[in-house]
């Protein structure tokens, strides 16, 4: 399993795309499947994947902007090019008139025209789901709308996304024992913003769950200017677990989780 990191920066960022990842299972199928889609996460996307059929799947942690409103474009290429294979959305409930919503006041009659299927597998906290040859958990986070935070594994390999919010102690026992724990940080410091998490609160999480990689994303814009090259560096240093701030285009490979 690999995570491709298509963009790592919070709503408002000018230069780097809203969190969002790829995460790539070389299987026969080979699988791939996105985590998040927001204003800015298509064009890194279309760029990546260029093959229209090529997406099994698509998380969406939560309805804000910077997390879902990437959706309509993705459909609109994928019918402009002629997609026919069915495409499968996963999240909270709620997630299937989201969609709809989102994509019929971008593109008015766009659903209608789609030449393939639209899947939804909605999760409730707490609950899993077996699918594309993975173990989908989801569990909710602190976040100031509701957010799902994922579990995702197979083979052995198991990764833990954030999506927004810090964890809940549902979360956090979700998260137990993860080859890589993606999470946002939107500050690098002590002070926290109501809703989010800060980098030492995700280095506690990772610590404590015995993740074994930490990707630090969603940082404030203006912390990840004033702050990014420190904190790479500190992170660097660390020896207990290699925690990093990924840049856009990084790719890296989860290792195989304990449990
Ligand atoms: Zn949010
Ligand atoms: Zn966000």
């Amino acid at each position: 399993m690999q995570a491709e990191f298509l963009g790592v920066g919070e709503a408002c960022d000018e230069t780097l795309p809203n969190t969002s990842v790829l995460v790539r299972c070389e299987g026969d199928p080979p699988r791939r499947i996105l985590l998040d889609c927001g204003f800015t996460a298509p064009p890194p996307l279309f760029a990546s994947l260029p093959d229209p059929e090529a997406l099994d799947a698509v998380w969406i942690s939560h309805f804000h902007g910077d997390h879902i409103f990437g959706l309509p474009l993705v459909l609109l290429r994928m019918w402009e090019s002629g997609r026919r294979r069915k495409l499968i959305f996963a999240g909270q409930e709620g997630i299937t008139d989201r969609i709809r919503q989102i994509a019929e006041l971008a593109y008015p009659g766009l659903e209608a025209k789609l030449g393939f299927k639209l899947e939804v597998k909605e999760l409730g906290s707490g609950q899993s789901a077996h699918f594309l040859d993975l173990t989908w958990t989801a569990a909710q986070t602190l976040h100031s709308r509701r957010n799902l935070a994922l579990r995702l594994e197979n083979d052995g390999a198991s990764l833990y996304y954030s999506g927004d919010g810090p964890a809940s102690a549902e979360s956090e026992d979700m998260a137990r024992d993860c080859g890589l724990m993606i999470h946002e940080a939107y500050t690098a410091g002590q002070d926290r913003i109501p809703g989010h998490a800060t980098v030492p609160e995700c280095l506690d999480l990772a610590r404590r769950t015995g993740a074994s990689s930490l990707a630090l994303v969603h940082l404030q814009r203006e912390e990840r200017r004033r702050y990014g090259e420190e904190l790479k560096e500190w992170l660097d240093g660390f020896e207990d677990i290699s925690a990093f701030l990924p840049e856009p285009g990084e790719m890296h490979t989860v290792e195989q989780g304990s449990r």
